[in-house]
């Protein structure tokens, strides 16, 4: 609406120097035939010619101005007013004039028109006389009036209809905002199914799109969460059901002979033993699955690192005569967590003992680049069939769950382990034959980059 008002005045400035021009271009031209004549004659020398008295009180009459005639002596010798014959009068426009040139000056505050134009000689061609014309502009004011007016009335009819089209406009585009509104209320309040369609214009096409498959996510993440929890209650029941049954079993009976009591409790030991497994691998769970902040990078000797774990797990594949080696070419410095990647890895050797046969072998193997250092886990074991290897990072999964059980499994270690990696912005990946092995590769950078 800004231009709208300033319209008025553009439009109304035009007008006005326009019908101030055309005025002038006007006079001038009738100015000229009397200037001819004037020319003709010698006028200015003081030859009485009653026709050029009576053309230029015309000239006069209908402009309703004042001419003077000016002679080379810069007498006024003729003054349609009758105020000033006889005087003379050196101004700057009358002395430009002399030099042959014409000077036209718009007065806009007492609002007239003033020209000083040269009377040449016939033959010499030389200024022997100057004409000065003054004109009242009033007829252009009130031209600019009505103009006024007609602009106003425009700029009103303009005015309301952009404010219609601008209401109209508004409207229709946030209209779909109050879609969006309503189905963020309906997230809050916990209903995660709907999906928003808002094909008004692109981009809230686009907006609906990206909140849609934001929602999904949100779904799938509420999904886990719920499957998890789930899992969690079902996995830290089964222990208990379990040292219930022996238990009640125990007190049912009158007179227990003591061996039973021994075989029992210790079966309720083992239960006790894999409840705090459970439990404490789902500590771990969550602290890795914590924010970055959490993580404790240090400059840390990997061959060192691998060397203990193989020491500490030793005694367990020795325990089912499987070969464990380590083979490291170069010496490793890396920013690593050293806690979060020991859990890491040896989970990965712990499993190759665990799911392997009597007399196996597990190779370590440890490389590095110039970015990255990585390590090979590998085992002669019984492998894992090719569609369970997607599943196997998941929390909980076993391929077979009884095995896995009576060899002490919780299902979350390789899911520990595979957060512990992506944590340090590194990679985990499975190659395995079934009744042939697996070789499970760790890639993590040398240096952590937050
Ligand atoms: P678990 O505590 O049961 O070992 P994991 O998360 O470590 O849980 O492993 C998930 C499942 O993947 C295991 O139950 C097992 O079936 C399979 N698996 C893991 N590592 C191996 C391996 N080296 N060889 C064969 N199967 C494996």
């Amino acid at each position: 609406m800004i231009p709208i008002f300033l319209m008025k005045y553009v439009i109304l400035e035009n007008y006005e120097d326009l019908a101030v021009d055309q005025k002038g271009v006007m006079l001038e031209s009738q100015c000229q035939q009397i200037i001819e004549q004037i020319s003709e004659t010698s006028y200015v020398h003081g030859e009485p010619s009653s026709m050029i008295d009576t053309e230029i009180a015309q000239l006069a009459a209908i402009y309703g101005g004042r001419i003077i005639i000016v002679n080379s002596n810069f007498r006024i010798i003729l003054d349609t007013f009758g105020i000033d014959e006889d005087k003379v009068i050196i101004s700057e426009e009358v002395l430009q004039s002399f030099l042959g040139s014409d000077s036209v000056n718009y007065n806009r505050e007492y609002q007239f028109l003033e020209m000083t134009i040269p009377i040449p000689n016939r033959e010499t061609n030389e200024t022997e006389g100057v004409v000065i014309i003054s004109v009242p502009t009033v007829d252009v004011d009130s031209g600019k009036a009505s103009l006024s007016n007609t602009v106003l009335i425009l700029q009103i009819v303009m005015s309301v209809l952009i404010c219609l089209l601008a209401f109209y406009v508004a409207r229709m585009l946030t209209k779909p905002f109050g879609k969006i509104t309503k189905s963020l209320e309906e997230v809050q309040g916990g209903v995660i199914e709907q999906e928003i369609s808002i094909p008004d214009y692109t981009e809230t096409q686009l907006l609906a799109e990206a909140y849609n498959r934001m929602l999904k996510r949100m779904k799938i993440q509420e999904d886990s969460r719920q499957e998890f929890v789930s899992n969690v209650s079902h996995e830290l029941k089964t222990p208990i059901t379990s040292m219930k049954v022996l238990a009640d079993s125990l007190l049912a009976q009158e007179e227990v002979p003591v061996e039973l009591y021994k075989e029992f409790m210790s079966d309720i030991a083992e239960e006790i033993d894999r409840e705090n497994k459970i439990i404490s691998d789902l500590l771990s769970l969550v602290k890795m699955d914590k924010k970055s902040s959490d993580i404790n990078i240090q400059e840390t000797n990997i061959n060192q690192l691998i060397e203990l774990i193989l020491k500490r797990l030793r005694p367990i594949a020795a325990r089912h005569n499987i070969e464990l080696v380590l083979e490291s070419f170069k010496p490793i410095l890396a920013e690593v967590d050293e806690t979060k990647l020991t859990l890491a890895l040896s989970n990965l050797v712990e499993n190759g003992i665990k799911y392997n046969q009597e007399d196996g072998w597990v190779h370590v193997s440890l490389n590095v680049d110039s970015k990255y250092f990585y390590v090979k886990v590998e085992d002669s074991g019984i492998g894992i069939p090719e569609e369970a290897q997607e599943h196997i990072f998941e929390r909980f999964y076993r391929v077979d769950k009884s095995h896995s059980r009576e060899i002490g499994g919780t299902g979350l270690g390789l899911a520990i382990t595979r957060s512990a990696v992506l944590m340090h912005h590194g990679a985990i990946k499975v190659y395995s034959k079934e009744g042939e092995g697996t070789t499970f590769t760790v890639r993590i950078p040398l240096k952590y980059v937050p």
